[in-house]
């Protein structure tokens, strides 16, 4: 059988030996080539039953060099580095808001290094990590104590275990939202051990409708804000203030989950309808929650905001030790909140208030220059820039678009989808919509200093058909 394809695969052995690969024991361990190289053998010998192996292709330098290759492929970091094109400013699957430099830099020395997190440096006694951001808050929204969780999904549980574990909390049927990624309010509520009442309907609740289902197991009242969608029409809801007022009267306390997080006004951007932390306090919410990574745009956090009584009664909650933020993110909060301790410099570093407030014609001139570097592309067979609509996203302001520009792009050669495909697997990621067979990119979401970056992944994406190396990547 000495004509055998087979037998002339090389030896695991042999391929450990070549030049190549002894060299990538200096960066992989050696089981990992072992593994490495069994899985290209495994290929060559399906390809060879086929009669698909190539000349060359069974050369142990060849097989080599792609074993070495699958494992640069295999070590790469699952999560990378996307450039945003998609429009979406606050985009939940590529981690909704990007955090301010400085907020950045100070998850980076929190995550390297050790820091005060327990410890008041003052007297050198223990001390709670909810006081780098205790104050913010309290500044920030009126309130007279706050603290801060995971996310806004575990603000609310703890905060209702905190009012009315066990207890009912009347709820307008026209809140009763569904976020996204199985984040439902009455289900929420079910975890807190809370038992919910809706009252009014879908469209219409009144004061008298909350008022009428208080009975002696009544824990507390409770407004959500409706994020992600509006009802529009014959409709009437209970404000804050009108809630609190009952709350007031009948000694039971109220919530205000206001989503989004806003701590400043964003009318100025051209938005209405928005509830401010601030506004809630005063209005007489009791507490008020909101995520720190929509319009606040801060690290992924839940943030309660409220009477110290109930927060001391939260913070005293063994789930507390569950939901209490790490290091990183507690630091890159706080360096958010002081942001906000001079809104004006907010809106020049805070990423999310940038992106929203960038002027139209900023983003169209960005937009020609975009494409003018891509206009006469062999692999491009047009490249336009058009008038176009952004979304915050992240359940903020959803009805509300915002004007931007876009670079749209017709490929030559390979199918949009394709191109897609390929920019989303280069380096750096690039996403992009895909919307009648033409590829947009959107300048609102895409940072001036990503523009070199992204200008040379559409060249790789672009030239890759060409050179044929797509269909080796394809084989493998
Ligand atoms: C987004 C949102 C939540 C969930 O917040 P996470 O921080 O994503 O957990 C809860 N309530 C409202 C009203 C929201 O908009």
């Amino acid at each position: 059988m000495a004509d055998n394809p087979l037998r002339q695969l090389p030896a695991v052995n042999d391929l450990l030996q070549s030049p190549v690969l002894a060299a990538a024991h200096e960066h992989f361990a050696h089981d990992a080539i072992v593994a490495a190289i069994r899985s290209e053998l495994a290929v060559m010998r399906v390809q060879v039953g086929q009669h698909h192996a190539v000349d060359g292709q069974m050369e142990p330098a060849a097989i080599a060099e792609r074993v070495a290759k699958r494992l640069e492929c295999e070590a790469q970091a699952k999560l990378r580095p996307v450039i945003n094109a998609t429009g979406i400013i606050l985009h939940t699957n590529l981690g909704r808001a990007p955090m301010a430099e400085e907020a950045a830099q100070a998850a980076f020395e929190a995550a390297r290094g050790y820091l005060n997190l327990e410890l008041d440096l003052e007297t050198g006694k223990r001390s709670s990590r909810q006081n780098a951001i205790r104050d913010w808050v309290c500044r920030l929204t009126g309130s007279e104590s706050a603290t801060a969780v995971n996310n806004n999904a575990a603000a609310t549980v703890i905060a209702l275990r905190a009012l009315c574990s066990g207890k009912e909390v009347i709820v307008s049927r026209g809140q009763l939202i569904e976020i996204g990624g199985s984040f439902r309010i009455p289900e929420i509520m079910a975890v807190s051990g809370a038992v919910l009442r809706e009252v009014g309907t879908t469209n219409i609740t009144r004061l008298t409708d909350y008022e009428r289902a208080i009975g002696p197991n009544t824990g507390a009242l409770m407004l959500i804000h409706c994020s992600n969608f509006r009802i529009s029409g014959h409709t009437q809801a209970v404000s804050i203030a009108e809630l609190a007022g009952l709350g007031k009267k009948t000694g039971l306390p109220v919530v205000d989950d206001i989503g989004s997080g806003a701590l400043i006004d964003f009318q100025p951007f051209g938005f209405s309808g928005e509830p401010i932390a601030r506004a809630s306090i005063a209005a007489g919410a009791d507490l008020v929650l909101f995520s720190g990574d929509k319009l606040l745009g801060g690290p992924q956090a839940g943030i309660i905001a409220g009477g110290k009584e109930w927060i001391q009664r939260i913070e005293n909650d063994p789930l507390m030790r569950a939901f209490r933020l790490d290091k990183m993110t507690l630091a890159a909060l706080e360096a958010t909140l002081r942001l906000y301790g001079h809104p004006e410099r907010a809106c020049r570093e805070v990423p999310v208030l940038r992106l929203l407030a960038a002027p139209l014609e900023e983003l169209k001139a960005r937009a020609e220059s975009l494409a003018g570097r891509l206009r006469g592309w062999p692999d491009l067979s047009s490249v336009a820039v058009a008038c176009d609509v952004a979304y915050a996203g992240g359940g903020s302001l959803p009805d509300q678009p915002v004007q931007t520009y876009v670079v749209e792009i017709v490929t030559r050669g390979q199918r949009t989808a394709e191109f897609a495909h390929r920019l989303r697997t280069g380096t750096p990621s690039v996403v992009g919509r895909v919307r009648d067979d033409k590829l947009v990119l959107d300048l609102r979401t895409i940072f001036p200093r990503q523009e070199t970056d992204l200008v040379a992944a559409l060249e790789a994406a672009a030239e890759r058909t060409c050179s044929g190396e797509a269909t080796v990547d394809a084989a493998q």
